[in-house]
Order: C-alpha cells, then sequence, then structure tokens
C-alpha cells in the first residue's frame, strides 16, 4: 500500500469520505486521492515522495504558485505579532483599499471567510435591498454550498451526481429560477413574466463549475440591460476570475459593471478569505449602517488579510497577468495540439489564468448540456494517466484548471509530453 492509500484508510474512519471538501475524494475519477506533505513553486509533493506539477493551486488562491517567500515571510512577521484580536486593524483597510482600486464597481467592501459566506452574503443583501426574495441563477453553476443557491448547482455537487441537496426546504428552493448559462433569451422571458419579483441574477462571469465555459458575446451586456429594466441587483461570483483572468477579473476582462461582486481564493492568499462588496448604496443596507446583518469572528483577521494583501500587491507587478495568460494559452492550445496528433477530439477554452478541455467533437462548448455530452470515461482514463505522470489536474471533468506565475515553460513541456504519452494509450 503507498502511504496515501494508508493515511486514506485512518481518515476515512473519522471524516466523513475521509475528505473536508468532498470533489477531493477522487470519486469523480476513482481510486484514491493523494495526500500531500509539502509544496513549492508549481510543484506538490506527496507522501509517498512523488512531485507533481500542479494545475489545481489549492483550487484557485496560489495564483503565486506555492510556498511563495513573500506569503510565507510576511506571514511569519504577523504571527509574531499575534494571529488575531477581533477588532480593527490598520491591514483591513489597506486590504479594502487595495480591492476597490483593483475593481473598480466595488465602493465599499466587507471580509468574509469562504466564497460561500460571500455569495451567501450578497445574496442575503441583494434581497434585503431589493425587497423581493426570488434570485436567478443558471444551471452548472457553483456558488457555494449556500441553500438558496445549491440548486442545479455545478462543480463537487455535479461530480457526486447531487446538483440539488437534500436538506433545502423545497420552500425556499422554490425561490431559485435556473435558466441556461449564454441564454440569454431565456433571461429575457423569465424577466417578462417575473422581473418584478426577482432581488438579484448570479452568474459566474466565466463559468467554472461545469469546466471552463467563458461567456457568449452579448450575454453579460444582456445580463445587465435586463437587471438595469427591472431593478434587479446583478451579482458576480467572481470567487474563482477574480484576479485571476485579469487584474480586475472577469469584471474588468470583459468591461461589464455588476452591482455587487463576490470574491475569494486568490484575495486570501491560500487562508480561507471571501469577500463581498459594491455600489455604496446598496452596501450601505449592510449591518451596522443599515438593517441587513452580517457578522464574522474571524473575518478581516490579520493573518488572513497578511497572505491576502501580499498576494494582492505581488500580482500588481507589471506584466504578471499577460505572462500567466501567454503560459496558460501554452497549456491549452498544447493539449489541443497533441490531442489532434493522437485523433483524440477535443476542445479547449479559457480566459486569463483559467483554462477547460474536453473530450468533445463540438469545436466550441457554451452550454451545460454539451458538458454533459462529453465523454467523461475518457476523461478520468486521461486523469489517471497524467496522475501517474506527475501531473495533478482537477479530479473532475466539471472543474476548470488553474495555471500560477511559478509554472515555467519546462513545466508545460513536461505536461504535453506527459499528454502526448498518455493520449496514445486512450483510444
Ligand atoms: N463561487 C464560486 C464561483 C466558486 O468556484 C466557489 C468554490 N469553488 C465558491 C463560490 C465557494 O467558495 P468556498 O469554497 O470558498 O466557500
Amino acid at each position: 500500500m503507498t502511504h496515501s492509500e494508508i493515511l486514506f484508510e485512518q481518515a476515512q474512519k473519522y471524516i466523513p469520505g475521509g475528505v473536508n471538501s468532498p470533489v477531493r475524494a477522487f470519486r469523480g475519477v476513482g481510486g484514491t486521492p493523494l495526500f500531500f506533505n509539502h509544496a513549492e513553486g508549481a510543484y506538490l509533493y506527496d507522501e509517498d515522495g512523488r512531485r507533481y506539477i500542479d494545475y489545481i493551486g489549492s483550487w484557485g488562491p496560489m495564483i503565486l504558485g506555492h510556498s511563495d517567500k513573500r506569503i510565507k515571510d510576511a506571514l511569519h512577521a504577523q504571527i509574531e505579532l499575534g494571529v488575531g484580536y477581533g477588532a480593527p486593524t490598520a491591514i483591513e483597510t489597506e486590504m479594502a483599499k487595495k480591492v476597490c482600486e483593483l475593481v473598480p464597481s466595488i465602493d465599499l467592501v466587507r471580509m468574509v471567510n469562504s466564497g460561500t459566506e460571500a455569495t451567501m452574503s450578497a445574496i442575503r443583501l441583494a434581497r434585503g435591498y431589493t425587497g423581493r426574495d426570488k434570485v436567478v441563477k443558471f444551471e452548472g453553476c457553483y456558488h457555494g454550498h449556500v441553500d438558496s443557491l445549491l440548486v442545479k448547482a455545478g462543480s463537487g455537487a455535479l461530480t457526486l451526481g447531487v446538483p440539488n441537496s437534500p436538506g433545502i426546504p423545497a420552500s425556499l428552493a422554490e425561490l431559485t429560477i435556473t435558466l441556461t448559462y449564454n441564454d440569454i433569451d431565456s433571461v429575457r422571458e423569465t424577466f417578462a413574466r417575473l422581473g418584478d419579483q426577482v432581488a438579484a441574477i448570479i452568474v459566474e462571469p466565466v463559468a467554472g463549475n461545469m469546466n471552463c465555459i467563458p461567456p457568449v458575446p452579448g450575454f453579460l451586456e444582456g445580463l445587465r440591460e435586463v437587471c438595469d429594466q427591472y431593478g434587479t441587483v446583478l451579482i458576480f461570483d467572481e470567487v474563482m476570475t477574480g484576479f485571476r483572468v485579469s487584474l480586475g477579473g472577469a469584471q474588468g476582462h470583459y468591461g461589464i459593471t455588476p452591482d455587487l461582486t463576490a470574491l475569494g481564493k486568490v484575495i486570501g492568499g491560500g487562508l480561507p478569505v471571501g469577500a463581498f462588496g459594491g455600489k455604496r448604496e446598496i452596501m450601505e443596507h449592510i449591518s451596522p449602517l443599515g438593517p441587513v446583518y452580517q457578522a464574522g469572528t474571524l473575518s478581516g483577521n490579520p493573518l488572513a488579510m497578511t497572505a491576502g494583501l501580499t498576494t494582492l500587491n505581488a500580482i500588481c507587478e507589471p506584466g504578471f497577468h499577460d505572462r500567466l495568460a501567454a503560459r496558460t494559452a501554452a497549456v491549452r492550445d498544447g493539449l489541443k495540439a497533441v490531442a489532434d496528433k493522437a485523433g483524440i477530439p477535443m476542445a479547449v477554452q479559457g480566459v486569463g489564468g483559467m483554462f477547460g478541455f474536453f473530450f468533445s467533437s463540438e469545436s466550441q462548448i457554451t452550454r451545460f448540456d454539451q458538458v454533459m455530452a462529453c465523454d467523461i470515461e475518457r476523461f478520468k482514463a486521461f486523469f489517471q494517466g497524467m496522475l501517474k505522470e506527475g501531473v495533478y489536474l482537477a479530479p473532475s471533468a466539471f472543474e476548470a484548471g488553474f495555471t500560477c506565475g511559478a509554472l515555467s515553460e519546462d513545466d508545460i513541456a513536461h505536461t504535453l509530453e506527459a499528454a502526448s504519452k498518455v493520449m496514445a494509450t486512450l483510444k
């Protein structure tokens, strides 16, 4: 038995499924999840001493790569000063100012501890602000395990076949209207009937929880128009895309201004941080300025703020995102070239530092039903083959891939050589 297999057996005795977040259990691909004990740059090292090129990056936060010296030094210094006081600190204002500068649609921002908290709070705020109850989301988008949003959800919910989780009261789920991503006509039709009852549209501006699906031209623009017309709050869930597809997130990349934004992942530099923010007029409804309640014992704690702010400062270095996008494109296009050569039908797509590949003969994937029609068995075989070659991809056909600043050209070359070997075995 490998060390990972032994550790997984022990973990299952005390932790449901042996993991603290379901996709980690490898149920989407089979086999035993790897247990890691250290990480450096673009590499993860498992308990059996094997090295892997990491395309998950702790599911997004590690945009600089692992164990970045700037973050380690800053964290060590903060630890000496105390890990948290539950009272205001100067670094919280520094962090908020940075977020407002990088994401101009945000006038005021509140820190929380996860992406789930960010979307949950944004939804509550939109409902409190508009006095309406209904929420529109899109099938295959995942916004964290928020009751109102765990309806036809993507990510692990999709991987494990439970897009509608038991435990959510039907009366609450009924308030969530689920439409088709990239289909603006269905949004317009729904709003013609129900628009004045809808508090918010929440959307991943690049969908990353049903593999990686960029918005088609006109989709985000159309959502903005519909929200303006019906007085509905437009929420961009940029937990995944924020600071990753560009410094200003997807809203910066596509030039669309939401009313509220949910942030997570990169904003915490690997520590548990989320945030939500937006238009002053709406944000002023949050407690203690307004009546919509929201709070957190550890929110804005200085250790988490230190990791996050150090990360945001580092990615502001000139050229960071251009390099990241170029490396990501090299991975994506390289995979496509290797697949073509092997005669394996594959579509690739992505934006900035996130990418997706689909075992499909369609040239472009824009809709959820196309994702579901991809060859999942072939994905599983490819994933397992790549793992053996020392390349760690997301263990699900429904997750986007992430790159980091530490990924080198040699790493990409190794990845593509591995892909070439594995594709030859796929037929
Ligand atoms: N929104 C999106 C778009 C996400 O991708 C995720 C997590 N993958 C979340 C929200 C939830 O974030 P967390 O896991 O930090 O609660």
